[in-house]
């Protein structure tokens, strides 16, 4: 399967609230085959630039696009049958329904549908055994996690976006996520995380993107980007040392 080779890309977006600046000129490229990251503190603008992406908020300025295309107007169903898909927070599985039934759901609304895909899918997550058929509501949220990822996995997307995916997961699940969204970009997916867990993204992304204040204000490899804002959280929060 071939991948545009940047299927995601900001231009300029610009979300205000009334008077606030909420995102202030946001670029940003989703490359195939790279996991991408943003990192920033709270109120830095990081959802706000992930509802952009997935087509849940409209920029006040900038355009979105996939594959060279304007999308800025697709809705965000439109946008998930082109191949962008997403995880929610809040987990978006349907409770009565069975594992593998969520899945097959997830699969419908993406950009391909092929019980081969849900299968490998169901398989790359740890979701192939007896608890394909149980249904979701009697599930730990770790599992669910999975998921809620098998789901937007399933419709084959060129593009994953996953807004905080580590969030409420041990050591032993977060080790398991990192392993399955580098095999995903290892097979030539776009991958968009942003996420709290700066050791997660120091063992995962390629790219960092660091935001403040609705700004991208450092981009680089993780080594670069992390270390960087390090020293300035140290600096703010210890001040010189003595
Ligand atoms: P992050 O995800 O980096 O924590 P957000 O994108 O959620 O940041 O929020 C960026 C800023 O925009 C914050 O100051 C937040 O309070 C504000 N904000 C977000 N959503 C709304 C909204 N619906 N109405 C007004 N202000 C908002
Ligand atoms: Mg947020």
């Amino acid at each position: 399967r071939t991948h545009p080779r940047t299927p995601l890309t900001a231009r300029e977006l610009t979300v205000r609230y009334g008077e606030f600046t909420a995102l202030d000129g946001v670029d940003l490229a989703v490359p195939a085959g790279r996991i991408t990251a943003v990192v920033g503190p709270n109120g830095a603008g990081k959802s706000t630039l992930f509802h952009c992406l997935a087509g849940t908020l409209r920029p006040d300025a900038g355009r979105v696009e996939f594959d060279g295309r304007d999308i800025t107007a697709c809705p965000a169903h439109a946008r998930t049958r082109l191949g962008v898909a997403r995880t929610f927070q809040q987990l978006a599985v349907f409770p009565t329904l069975t594992v593998a039934e969520n899945v097959r759901v997830g699969a419908e609304q993406g950009r391909v549908r092929d019980a081969a895909a849900v299968r490998r899918t169901l398989t790359l997550l740890g979701l192939d055994g007896p608890v394909a058929h149980r249904p979701a509501a009697d599930l730990p949220t770790g599992t669910l996690r999975r998921v809620e990822l098998a789901r937007a996995l399933a419709g084959g997307p060129h593009v994953l976006l996953l807004d905080e995916p580590a969030a409420g997961l041990d050591a032993a699940e977060v080790a398991v996520l990192a392993t399955v969204l580098k095999a995903l970009a290892a097979d030539g997916t776009a991958l968009l995380i942003v996420e709290h867990d700066l050791d997660l993204v120091d063992r995962l992304a390629d790219t960092v993107h660091a935001m403040a204040a609705g700004r991208i204000v450092a981009s680089g490899p993780p080594e670069q980007v992390l270390d960087a804002l390090d020293a300035a959280t140290t600096a703010v929060h210890d001040g010189p040392h003595a």
